[in-house]
């Protein structure tokens, strides 16, 4: 039998309706005959509420005992989904991630799929039954503890499942219809693509559009799953949503693809570093070395051999990033003034392959947010996105008059 990967977020299975609603959506599929597997989320604000007990109990907490308590949100919702296709004379089971075993790496609370050995559930599909219901965001580590994928990480396991099992798709049911040019909660002119190119959903994922998990995205491309993402809440056609597939599949597309946005960010400065060779890689090493993520950077202006270094990481980083570089200077590895944390900070990013090939982009870009009055504090680039660092009241107002200056309404 073909099969299919069908997973459903947080708010298609955030109550026992829409369960059903969704269970009905897996009984369409089962009737066309295939076997499926069903990725399911915990129920919506679910995982955030368990990752705020966690924070409340222990503020250090060890990441092994969060993943055994963040992980339990999906085990509800899986049992549940099971029962509730049971009910509709579908034969189901659940799984757990180490019952199927989703092997990964012991990095708690950021662990990577090793490998989904696919005998057992298939084992029970050769037995007649239709639909294996599998907790996502979930697997065991070689020690045999619990582990967890990072946050969003279902549409990992739905498509890491889609690869182990040579599956004819992956289906990612979520609470919007598609993938749009930018959030449509966030511009009411987002347009929904048909398709959007592998690289382009890296990036825009990457810069903080979370309707798909980067690292799901990086396992379709590399095991050429096609990867659709649509609503759960509207019936469906055979083509509906959005189809995220290789470049050569799509005919015409904009210059840029679309609009990211990330309030996640802080902007950290070290005021009055000696400005001499060796001193960034000291920061960065001490940075690194303590577990932050350092996304831009950049080096003010020296005066008098003193200079200013700036860098932006993840918010829920900051206290770390401040450990790392105090402890360096009290080692006596780097000297500075004062360090200073700034969490109004947002990152807007525009993404687009047609920008391997048009120049510009940058300079409309930055005329726009100037037209604006909005200040860029920090700007990288890569081949296929720009990105800036603004105060983040300003983060709407750049969305949006970014998204109408590339005429994203609009499709090519
Ligand atoms: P789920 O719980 O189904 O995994 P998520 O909340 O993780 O859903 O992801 C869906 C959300 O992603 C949407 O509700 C939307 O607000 C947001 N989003 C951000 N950027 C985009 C985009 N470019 N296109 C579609 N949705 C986006
Ligand atoms: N429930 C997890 C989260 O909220 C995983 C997911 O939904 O993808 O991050
Ligand atoms: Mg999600």
């Amino acid at each position: 039998m073909p099969v299919l990967v069908m997973k459903f977020g947080g708010t298609s299975v955030a109550t026992l309706d829409r369960i059903r609603r969704a269970a009905k959506r897996v009984g369409v599929e089962v009737a066309k005959g295939y076997d499926v597997i069903v990725i399911v989320s915990a129920m919506s604000g679910k995982t955030n509420e368990l990752v705020g007990w966690v924070g409340e109990t222990s503020p250090l907490f060890d990441a092994r005992e969060y993943d055994a308590v963040v992980s339990s949100g999906e085990n509800v919702t899986a049992g549940l989904m099971a029962l509730t296709l049971q009910e509709m004379d579908v034969p189901a089971r659940s799984w757990q991630g180490w019952q199927v075993p989703v092997q990964t790496t012991s990095a708690h609370s950021a662990a990577r799929i090793e490998d989904i050995p696919p005998e057992n559930i298939m084992a029970k599909f050769a037995e007649g039954m239709k639909v294996a219901v599998v907790a996502g965001f979930q697997g065991v580590s070689p020690e045999g503890r619990i582990t967890t994928l990072g946050r969003g990480g279902s549409d990992t396991t739905a498509v890491a499942f889609a690869a182990a099992f040579n599956a004819e798709r992956c289906d990612i049911y979520t609470d919007v219809d598609g993938v749009y040019t930018t959030d449509p909660r966030v511009s009411a002119k987002a347009r929904k693509l048909d398709r959007i190119a592998f690289e382009e959903m890296l990036e825009l994922a990457s810069l903080g559009a979370k309707v798909l998990q980067t690292r799901s995205v990086e396992l379709a491309m590399r095991y050429k799953v096609k990867l659709r993402v649509l609503s759960s809440f509207e019936e469906q056609s055979d083509d509906a949503g959005t189809l995220v597939c290789d470049e050569e599949e799509i005919m015409e597309s904009n210059v840029v693809a679309g609009v990211a946005f990330s309030r996640d960010e802080a902007k950290m400065t070290l005021v009055s570093v000696a400005d001499r060779p060796g001193i960034a890689a000291k920061i960065f090493t001490a940075l690194s070395d303590g577990g932050v993520n350092v996304d831009m950077i950049v080096q003010n202006i020296a005066e008098e051999g003193r200079t200013d270094m700036t860098w932006s990481c993840p918010t829920d980083q900051v206290a770390r990033a401040q450990k790392a570089v105090e402890d360096a200077k009290t080692d006596g590895i780097i000297n500075y003034q004062e360090v200073i944390a700034d969490r109004d900070v947002a990152k807007v990013s525009v993404v687009g392959i047609g920008m391997r090939s048009h120049t510009g982009v940058a300079a409309k870009m930055f005329e726009v947010l100037s037209a604006e009055g909005i200040n860029i504090q920090v700007i990288t680039t890569s081949e296929i996105k720009i990105s800036v660092l603004i105060d983040r009241k300003y983060m709407e107002l750049a969305v949006q008059a970014l998204h109408d200056a590339f005429e994203l309404e609009k499709a090519a």
